[in-house]
């Protein structure tokens, strides 16, 4: 079985009827994108920068962050490097950065939140990420976007530090695409409203499973509650690819949920455009979907949609699908 998914590494994603989709990889550091290119990533759909700010005992400059990110850019060869400005706050904690205690750490002062009020480190991370956008094929995200207000504030800043760059003469490229990840449930809801001004959506299920469904995704004690075949928040992807879609946009995953042999036939049946995953689950990705037809998928999978249960949703992908 091995042998046969190894035949696959330098192959396209194709379904069984001819319909490609993108198969990238997370990652947490330039080391991993090794990993990425021997299992056949055709990309990068989440690099999350947190790493660079954990385990030292002050904030990393620009010019560590600009040569980590040009170096994975570089190893990428012009394939595209979505990278996802700081996610920290909640779980991930900063010993250098000390705040206060809070009673909801996930409901609280995270994320794009904590970037848009801590500017000076934000603006050094977008200088640094501008910088290197000369050196391949950057895509920039936004993290926890609840509000279109935080997105056009966030996309204003990038501009601003943008123009600064360019007055001094450094290169950046000018098809830097700015997106934001979905998940936080009003930004699905709203997916419609932000789609006319991102250039892409990334949906990022582990959040905002526990978000819909009110089950913290760290406590064992609800973890029955943490359901990623919920018709809710399949009715929530589906909303979010079909805004993007509408407007001309693409909307890709970096939630587990996206390498997930289950949820592979949904997700392509309602037109993700781009699964991100662990280096490890690209080939058996790429494997499954070379085995099914997005016509057949697109045309029976909506009933999801309309399934009472996240059991009955998974039971009915197993037998019909897998
Ligand atoms: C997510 O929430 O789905 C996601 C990819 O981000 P993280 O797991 O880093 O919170
Ligand atoms: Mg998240």
């Amino acid at each position: 079985h091995k042998a046969e998914l190894a035949k696959l590494v330098d192959k396209p994603t194709v379904t069984e009827d001819g319909c490609r989709v993108e198969l990238v990889a997370n990652i947490g550091t330039p080391e991993d994108v090794e990993g990425v290119l021997q299992n056949g990533g055709e990309g990068v759909g989440l690099y999350r920068t947190e790493f660079l700010y954990m385990g030292r005992d002050q904030l990393p400059t620009e010019e560590e962050q600009f040569a980590a990110y040009k170096k994975v850019l570089e190893r990428m060869e012009g394939k595209p490097v979505v990278v996802r400005t700081l996610d920290i706050g909640g779980d991930k904690k900063l010993p250098y950065l000390t705040l206060p205690e809070e009673m909801n750490p996930f409901l609280g002062f995270r994320a794009i939140r904590l970037c848009l009020e801590m500017q000076d480190m934000f603006r050094t991370q977008l200088r640094a990420l501008l910088r290197a956008s000369a050196y391949g094929n950057l895509k920039i995200m936004f993290p926890m976007i609840a509000t279109l207000e935080e997105f056009r504030q966030a996309k204003a800043i990038l501009l601003e530090e943008k123009e600064k760059l360019q007055q001094e003469g450094a290169a950046v490229s000018s098809n830097v695409e700015v997106g934001m990840m979905v998940e936080i449930p009003s930004s699905a809801v709203m997916a419609d409203t932000f789609a006319k001004e991102v250039d892409f959506f990334s949906i990022g299920t582990n959040d905002l499973i526990q978000y819909t469904l009110a089950a913290d995704r760290m406590n064992e004690r609800v973890s029955y509650l943490y359901q990623p075949y919920n018709p809710a928040i399949l009715r929530l992807i589906k909303t979010v690819i079909d805004a993007a879609h509408k407007e001309g946009k693409w909307a890709g995953m970096c939630g587990e949920m996206a390498g997930t042999e289950g949820a592979i036939p949904i997700l392509l049946g309602l037109g993700l455009d781009e699964f991100s995953m662990s280096a490890s689950s690209i080939l058996p990705a790429r494997s499954i979907i070379s085995r099914l037809s997005k016509k057949e998928l697109s045309e029976s999978i909506e009933q999801v949609l309309y399934m009472d249960t996240a059991e009955e949703v998974e039971n009915f992908v197993k037998t019909r699908f897998l």
